[in-house]
């Protein structure tokens, strides 16, 4: 595996290999890899010839609170855990590559009622995010990019940014990777010590908990709700966000049954705000 700070450089390297007719892959992360983070280079080594990840803290996509400076970094370890997987290249530029002084230009994804993750605080979140997305698909020109799950809205919002601008990109999102406890995996999950760690697990027991509701036969959205939030507040979480929206269209649904129906939770636990998510497949369908 190499590592590369450039795009210029990117461009030397990845240009043979796409006109050789190889396929590229693109698994774009902000580092402090886990196993939800390999998973997603496994699937891309598994299915194309080059495998770029792309390592960078983007700044504008921190939310107003959140400490950037503070965000878990440790590239020499993500470097040997991707070397490991069989990444090819470890795209990790600086903060000044990615926006010069002279950037100005923001890729805003419209039209979109913005619940949950695009609530306050912070829509420009997401511009962030599908701003630097889509420098990241221009650098590398990857035939398919992967996501993951645990971040639904934010892969919804990327499959319309490439469904919208007819990137000629195919975006596939894999399934959120857990802890033994059920806590999906993130790198925030590093702000969590002690008891903040044993009530974290509290997100994925609301979920299990909505699951279990739902397949016992309860239809009505305000109800399996309330079942997770009780919950979330056994073990004393109080969430920012608990709803249950159209997995199509993140609009809140009434009930579920008819259509898949994703329920989204965001949390504060201790330092750490953490989002999980289970989709309820329509009419009990695995
Ligand atoms: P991040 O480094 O947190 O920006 O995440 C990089 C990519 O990994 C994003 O597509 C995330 O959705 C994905 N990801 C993060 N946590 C998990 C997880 N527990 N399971 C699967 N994918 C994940």
């Amino acid at each position: 595996m190499i590592t590369i700070r450039t795009v210029a450089d990117l461009r030397v390297e990845l240009a043979p290999r796409r006109q050789q007719g190889h396929s590229i892959a693109l698994v774009p992360t902000m580092g402090a890899f886990h196993d939800g983070h390999l998973s997603l280079m496994r699937a891309a080594r598994q299915q194309t010839d080059v495998v770029v990840v792309s390592l960078f803290v983007n700044p504008a996509q921190f939310r107003p609170g959140e400490d950037l400076a503070a965000y878990p970094r440790n590239e020499a370890g993500d470097a040997a855990q991707a070397a490991a997987q069989g990444v090819d290249i470890l795209f990790a530029p600086a903060a000044e590559e990615v926006y010069p002084p002279d950037f100005h230009t923001e890729v805003r994804v419209g039209g979109r009622p913005a619940p949950l993750e695009g609530a306050a605080p912070g829509p420009e979140h997401f511009d962030g995010v599908t701003t630097v997305v889509t420098k990241l698909f221009n650098m590398v020109g990857p035939d398919v990019a992967f996501f993951g799950q645990k971040d639904a809205q934010q892969a919804a919002v990327i499959r319309k940014l490439v469904r919208d601008l007819d990137m000629p990109v195919r975006i596939e999102v894999r399934p959120t990777i857990r802890e033994p406890d059920g806590l999906a995996m993130s790198s925030r999950n590093a702000y969590l010590d002690g008891v903040d760690r044993e009530r974290a697990a509290a997100l994925s027991r609301a979920l299990r908990a909505a699951e279990a509701a739902a397949a016992g036969g309860e239809r009505d959205a305000a109800a399996i709700a309330a079942q997770a939030r009780a919950a979330l507040s056994e073990d004393g979480v109080e969430p920012e966000y608990l709803e249950l929206v159209s997995t199509d269209t993140l609009a809140p649904v009434q009930e579920v049954g008819e259509s898949d129906v994703l329920v989204a939770v965001a949390a504060r636990v201790g330092p750490a705000r953490l989002i999980d998510n289970t989709i309820i497949h329509a009419n009990g369908r695995q």
